[in-house]
C-alpha cells in the first residue's frame, strides 16, 4: 500500500520503471477499436485502463499512475486536443498519443501544439499503432532513465545520488526541501500553487497546511542563500499564484541526458517495432473483433433506419441526430481498422450527412436510406451470430416450454407473442379465465402470465390463482396488474405467485421476468446442453449422462444455438470443435460475450489434440476439453465435478447463502431492470458500492470463519436498512452494491452515513474473548447524471470507492466530487 501511494505521488513528475507492467490509459469511445487494442496490448506486459469519455479520463489520470495516454480526438463530451492541453497545463508530462479520424494537417499541428507526442490517423492499422505505442513508451523511458541531474547555474541536483550541490559544495536539505527543489527543476517556468506542491511532495497520509509549504520554501531559500546564492534566489514568488523557478541568468536548467526527442516518431523507429510484432496474433485478434463488430451492426443499422424514418417525417431531434453522427463516426474507425475499408467509407458518408453544420431536410432521408442499405449489404454478408436474428427451425429436442398468457389486453398479448419466440417459448393466449381453464386442461403450461383485472367479467385473476394453488404440480405464475397497492402485493404473495409486474411494463421486462420465473422453478436436476453434429456421439453422451440423473439437451444444428441455450439455461455446455457453419469456437466466443452466460462452464469435445487448437479453445473461453472418443471415466471426473459446482451455484443463484442479499448474477439482473424502469419513468436512481475496510486483516487475525460472521452480520444490516424497492447485492468477496430507486445523491448519502455509523458500533467477539469492530468505505453515483449504463456507473463508483480508500477509509465518496475540470 505504502509503495503504491508513493508511486501515485510521483505520477506527475517522473516515471518509475519498476520492471512491472507499464500502464496505459486508453481514451476511446469506439468500443471495438478499444477492445482490439486492449487485447493486443495486454499480451505484451502492458496494463490498460480504457475509458470512453474525457470526464472519466480525467478522473483516471488524477487517480492512477500512467506511462502513456492514448487519446481519441473526438469524444462524446469533449475533444482529445483540449484534454491534452488541459493535462499539460496541469503539469502532467505523461506521453500522449492522439488518435485522429481527421486527416488534415491543421488537426495534426493543433494536436502536437496541444502537447501531444505523436498521432495516428484513423482508421489506423493496428500493427502500426501498436508499434508506435511501443516505440513511444521506449523512447520516453529511455530518455527518462537517462536523466541523471538537473543543473541551474551552479546548482546541481543529482538524481542518482539524491544530492544537491552549489559550486560543488554539498547542501544539506531536508526531504521536503529536496522534493520541492526537484519539482522546480523538473518543470522550469511552471508555476506551482501551494496545494499543487503538497500534492507533489507530501504523501497522501500527510495533511499539511499551506503554511507548511511556505515554511519549507523559506527553509530551502535560507539554505540556498547560505550556500552562496546570495542575490539570485532561484525560487520566485508569483503573487497570488504560487512559486516557480526563475530563469537562470547564465544557462537555463540543464538536463544532463540524451536530448529528448520531441514530436512524432521517426519512421525508422516505428518500422523496427512493427517487425517485432507477432503478425499472426494481430490477425487473429482482428478476426475475432471483426466478428463481434459485425454481430453488433444490426442494432446500429436499425438505429440509423429509425433516424432516417424520423427524418423523413420531419421529426428528427438533435439528440437522435447526434447519436447517429457519433455512431457513424465510431464506425469509420472500427470498420476501417477491422478491415472493412468500404464499410468505413460508407460510414463516413453517413457521418458527413449527419454533421450538424449541414441542414437536414426530409429529402435527405432517401439518401440516408440508400447509404444504410449499402452499409448493410457491404458488411453483413458475413453472417453474424445474433440471437434474435435466427429463424426458429423445427426442433430436435424437447418442445419449447409453454407460456400461457391470461390477459384481455390484446395489444400486449400480441407484442408478447412476437417476442416469445426470441425467448425460446411457445405461447398460448386466453382472453378470459374460462378460456384459460380450458387451455390448462388441454396442456399444462410451464408458466402463466396472469392479469389481475378483467373488467368484462365478475372474476379476477386471484380466483384463478386460488384454483392453481390447489393443483398438485404448481405452475409458476407471474402476475401483471395495474393495481400496485401493498395489499395486492401481500395477497398475491400469499398465494405463491412467483413474480409481480406492474403495468405499464415493457415486453422485454415482462419476458425477462417470465423466463426467470420459469427457470427457477424448473426441476433442479442438473442440465447439460451438448452441441455436436455427430448424432451417434450425441446419443452415447445422452445415455451416459441420463444414467446419472442429469437432464440432457442435445443439439445437432448450431443454427438454433441461442434459442436452445436461452430456453434450457444449462448448467454446463459441451461443444464440438468442428461443425458446419459455426465452429464450437465461434459459439464459445459468442457465449462469453453475453453477460448472462459468461460464467457458464464450457467443455470442448475435440478429436484434435494439437496444442495450437487446444490453445485456441482456451483463448476462446473454454474451461476444459475432452478428447474424442470420450471415455466414460473422463465424463465422470471432468464433467461431474464441474457440474456439481455449477449446480450448487445455480441452486443458490438468487440469494447469497452467507449474507442473504442478492447474488452478483441476480443482482445485476435486478439492477438492470431498475435502471430500465428509471429510464422509462424518468426517475433518478443512486448506486453505491460498499467495501469492508481492511477485511483481509480480520481473516488473518481472527480466522476466516470470524470473517464470515462479519460478512453475515453486514448482510443482515443491509437487509434491515434498505427498503423493499431498493436492491442490495453482494458484488463479490467483501464488496456489496446497493441500488436506491428514486433517491438522489444527497438522500443516499444520508442513508449511507447512518449505515456507516450503525456498522461502526457493531462489536464482534471472538472465542478467545477478543473483540473488534469493522468499518466500510463506499463510492456513490447517481443515474443518469454519472452514467446511463450499469457498466459506466459501476466504473465511476468504483473509482469513487478507490478514492475513499486512499483518503483513509471509513468514508463515502461521491463520484461527482472527483471530477474537477476536465
Ligand atoms: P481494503 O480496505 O483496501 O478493501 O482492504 P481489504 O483487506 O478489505 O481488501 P482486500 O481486497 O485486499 O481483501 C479482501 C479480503 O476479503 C480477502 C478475502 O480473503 C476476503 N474475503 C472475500 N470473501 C470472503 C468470504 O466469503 N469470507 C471471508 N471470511 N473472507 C472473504
Ligand atoms: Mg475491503
Ligand atoms: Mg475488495
Amino acid at each position: 500500500m505504502e509503495l503504491f501511494l508513493l508511486s501515485l505521488l510521483s505520477q506527475k513528475c517522473c516515471y518509475v520503471l519498476t520492471g512491472d507492467s507499464l500502464k496505459i490509459l486508453l481514451v476511446e469511445d469506439d468500443w471495438y477499436s478499444a477492445e482490439t487494442l486492449l487485447r493486443l496490448l495486454s499480451e505484451s506486459q502492458y496494463t490498460i485502463d480504457a475509458v470512453a469519455d474525457a470526464k472519466m479520463a480525467w478522473q483516471y489520470v488524477e487517480t492512477y499512475n500512467y506511462d502513456l495516454i492514448i487519446l481519441d480526438i473526438m469524444l462524446p463530451d469533449s475533444d482529445g486536443i483540449r484534454l491534452c492541453a488541459n493535462l499539460r497545463n496541469e503539469g502532467y508530462t505523461i506521453p500522449v498519443l492522439l488518435l485522429t479520424a481527421k486527416d488534415s494537417t491543421s488537426d495534426r499541428v493543433m494536436g502536437l501544439e496541444s502537447g501531444a507526442d505523436d498521432y495516428v490517423v484513423k482508421p489506423y492499422n493496428f500493427q502500426e499503432l501498436v508499434a508506435r505505442i511501443r516505440a513511444l513508451l521506449r523512447r520516453y523511458h529511455e530518455s527518462d532513465m537517462l536523466i541523471q541531474e538537473f543543473v541551474w547555474e551552479h546548482l546541481r541536483l543529482d538524481l542518482r545520488m539524491n544530492t544537491v550541490t552549489y559550486k560543488h559544495q554539498p547542501l544539506r536539505l531536508t526531504q521536503k526541501e529536496y522534493g520541492l527543489l526537484e519539482i522546480f527543476l523538473r518543470h522550469p517556468q511552471q508555476i506551482f500553487s501551494r496545494s499543487a506542491l503538497i500534492d507533489h511532495v507530501w504523501s497522501a497520509g500527510e495533511t499539511p497546511s499551506d503554511e507548511a509549504v511556505t515554511t519549507h520554501i523559506k527553509g530551502l531559500r535560507q539554505k540556498l542563500k547560505v550556500a552562496g546564492l546570495l542575490t539570485d534566489d532561484p525560487i520566485e514568488t508569483v503573487y497570488g499564484l504560487g512559486y516557480r523557478l526563475k530563469p537562470a541568468v547564465s544557462v537555463p536548467v540543464q538536463v544532463t541526458a540524451e536530448p529528448i526527442a520531441i514530436g512524432p516518431l521517426s519512421e525508422k523507429t516505428v518500422a523496427e517495432s512493427i517487425s517485432s510484432l507477432d503478425q499472426a496474433r494481430v490477425k487473429e485478434v482482428i478476426a475475432i473483433m471483426s466478428k463481434k463488430l459485425i454481430a453488433s451492426l444490426p442494432a446500429t443499422i436499425s438505429m440509423f433506419r429509425r433516424l432516417a424514418i424520423t427524418l423523413d417525417q420531419d421529426k428528427l431531434g438533435v439528440d437522435l441526430r447526434y447519436e447517429g453522427y457519433m455512431q457513424a463516426h465510431r464506425l469509420i474507425g472500427s470498420l476501417g481498422s477491422l478491415e472493412f475499408p468500404e464499410g468505413s467509407a460508407i460510414a463516413r458518408q453517413i457521418e458527413e450527412t449527419l454533421h450538424s453544420d449541414f441542414p437536414l431536410v426530409s429529402s435527405n432521408a432517401d439518401l440516408l436510406q440508400q447509404l444504410i442499405t449499402k452499409l448493410e449489404q457491404n458488411t453483413l454478408n458475413s453472417l453474424p451470430i445474433v440471437p434474435t436474428a435466427l429463424p426458429l427451425l423445427p426442433t430436435h429436442h424437447s418442445p419449447l416450454p409453454l407460456l400461457l398468457i391470461v390477459d384481455d389486453d390484446l395489444l400486449l398479448t400480441e407484442e408478447i407473442l412476437l417476442e416469445a419466440e426470441n425467448w425460446g417459448m411457445r405461447v398460448q393466449t386466453a382472453a378470459d379465465l374460462s378460456i384459460a381453464r380450458e387451455k390448462i386442461a388441454k396442456e399444462v403450461p410451464d408458466v402463466i402470465l396472469l392479469d389481475n383485472i378483467f373488467p368484462d367479467s365478475s372474476e379476477n385473476g386471484l380466483i384463478l390463482l386460488d384454483e392453481l394453488a390447489q393443483r398438485e404440480r404448481k405452475i409458476p405464475t407471474v402476475m401483471i396488474t395495474t393495481a400496485s397497492g401493498l395489499s395486492d402485493r401481500v395477497m398475491v404473495a400469499r398465494k405463491c405467485v412467483c413474480a409481480f409486474i406492474e403495468k405499464p411494463a415493457s415486453t422485454a421486462e415482462i419476458m425477462n421476468t417470465v423466463s426467470q420465473v420459469l427457470y427457477q422453478h424448473c426441476n433442479d436436476r442438473s442440465k447439460v446442453m451438448i452441441v455436436d453434429d455427430d448424432p451417434t456421439l450425441l446419443k452415447i453422451l445422452r445415455r451416459s449422462l441420463e444414467r446419472q440423473e442429469i437432464e440432457v439437451v442435445t443439439l445437432q444444428n448450431p443454427q438454433q444455438f441461442w434459442q436452445v441455450l436461452e430456453s434450457t439455461a444449462p448448467d454446463l455446455l459441451i461443444l464440438d470443435v468442428m461443425m458446419p457453419e459455426y465452429s464450437g469456437i465461434d459459439l464459445c466466443q459468442a457465449v462469453r460475450t453475453a453477460s448472462l452466460w459468461h460464467d457458464l462452464p464450457i467443455v470442448f469435445l475435440s478429436a484434435h489434440s494439437e496444442r495450437e487448437i487446444i490453445r485456441q479453445l482456451f483463448v476462446a473461453g473454454a474451461d476444459d476439453y475432452l478428447s474424442k472418443p470420450v471415455a466414460e471415466s473422463d465424463l465422470y471426473t471432468r464433467i461431474f465435478s464441474r457440474l456439481d459446482r455449477s449446480r450448487l451455484s445455480r441452486q443458490t443463484a438468487d440469494f447469497d447463502g452467507l449474507t442473504g442479499v442478492y447474488t452478483h448474477r441476480r443482482g445485476i439482473q435486478v439492477l438492470t431492470q431498475l435502471l430500465r424502469m428509471a429510464a422509462r419513468n424518468q426517475q433518478i436512481l443512486s448506486l453505491a458500492i460498499l467495501d469492508l475496510d481492511l477485511f483481509k486483516d480480520v481473516n488473518d487475525r481472527y480466522g476466516h470463519s470470524m470473517g464470515d460472521t462479519v460478512l453475515k452480520q453486514f448482510g443482515s444490516l443491509l437487509r434491515r436498512s434498505f427498503r423493499h424497492e431498493d436492491v442490495t447485492m453482494r458484488w463479490g468477496g467483501e464488496e456489496f452494491v446497493v441500488g436506491l430507486y428514486g433517491a438522489n445523491l444527497q438522500q443516499s448519502l444520508e442513508r449511507l452515513n447512518i449505515l456507516l455509523e450503525t456498522w461502526r458500533k457493531e462489536i464482534f467477539t471472538t472465542m478467545r474473548g477478543e473483540y473488534f469492530g469493522s468499518t466500510f468505505s463506499a463510492g456513490v453515483v447517481e443515474y443518469p447524471r454519472d452514467g446511463k449504463t450499469l457498466e459506466v456507473l459501476y466504473r465511476s463508483m468504483d473509482t469513487a470507492l478507490y478514492q475513499a480508500k486512499v483518503s483513509g477509509r471509513h468514508q463515502i465518496v461521491m463520484a461527482s466530487n472527483l471530477v474537477r475540470s476536465a
